[in-house]
């Protein structure tokens, strides 16, 4: 092993650190970026670059790129696909160089920089449909009124809104007048039926589970939660159990059944 000799270089940036350079077993850098051969430093420059965390290549390539480092880790998915192992050259240790450079990112031939600013373009892109795309505040929910738990339609314990009180007997076995309120997505199912009752508990339900409310073909077993004695839920319809009338076989169906019979026999003949 060779005696310590020199000034160490940066090893992210590679120009002089001050430091003296000492030959020693080299930690903290991927393997193939360096082998143990000699631990270098860090200039002041490059402190900041927190060149011991991980994400320490993108930070550099960033910095290369004049651009900020602030949001290095939504840069990271793009500069480690474009360039995959390739980018830890961006780094000085890379070079394995025990010598400093007069330049810092000297290093950084034209062929990684033209790599490294096709990276960061399709960061800016990514960026510019973050920007036009306005985020929404995600709405803010609510309890029921004192008094009530959930709606009594689907069971949910949180609303953007809450709907009435109303009285009713039809959604309840009992032959009680029952006070409840709905939900901010059920009351609309309420009010295109323009009466509470399993019509517009079933249209709820349907239009919950993003399908058409066919008069026809409803939901079969489905109680509205008022109905249930059972607690509030974080998801709405927790509650309920449907299933759906077979419908009956048409004639298209039955002649399709035939010509699959048919083929069938034939086969085993
Ligand atoms: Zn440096
Ligand atoms: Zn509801």
């Amino acid at each position: 092993m060779k005696a310590p000799i020199g000034p160490a270089p940066c090893k992210i940036c590679g120009v002089e650190t001050g430091q003296r350079l000492a030959w020693q077993q080299h930690t903290g850098f991927p393997p193939h970026a360096l082998p143990q051969f000699f631990e270098v430093g860090v200039c002041d420059d490059c402190v900041s670059l927190r060149p011991d965390e991980s994400g320490v290549a993108v930070r550099a390539a960033l910095r290369v790129l004049g651009r900020s480092e602030d949001r290095w880790d939504a840069a990271a998915p793009f500069f480690n696909d474009a360039l995959g192992e390739a980018l830890s050259k961006v780094l000085y240790a890379s070079q394995n160089l025990a010598d400093p450079q007069a330049k810092a990112w000297a290093h950084v031939d034209r062929g990684l920089r033209r790599d490294l600013r096709r990276a960061y373009a399709g960061v800016l892109k990514a960026r510019a449909f973050e920007v036009r795309r306005p985020v929404l505040p995600e709405a803010a929910t609510f309890r029921p009124p004192v008094g009530y738990r959930g709606c009594g339609f689907c069971g949910v314990g949180e609303s953007r809104d809450w709907h009435g009180p109303s009285w009713t007997k039809t959604l309840t076995q009992g032959p009680d007048l029952r006070e409840y309120v709905v939900c901010d997505d059920c009351v609309k199912a309420l009010q295109a039926i323009g009466a509470v009752g399993t019509r517009a508990v079933a249209r709820a339900y349907m239009t919950a589970q993003g399908l058409a409310y066919d008069e026809e073909d409803p939901p079969l077993g489905l109680r509205a939660w008022l109905d249930t004695g059972l607690p509030p839920s974080a998801e709405p319809w927790a509650h309920a159990q449907v299933h759906f009338k077979e419908r009956p076989p048409n004639l298209a169906d039955a002649l399709a059944r035939v010509a699959a019979l048919e083929a069938a026999l034939r086969g085993q003949s």
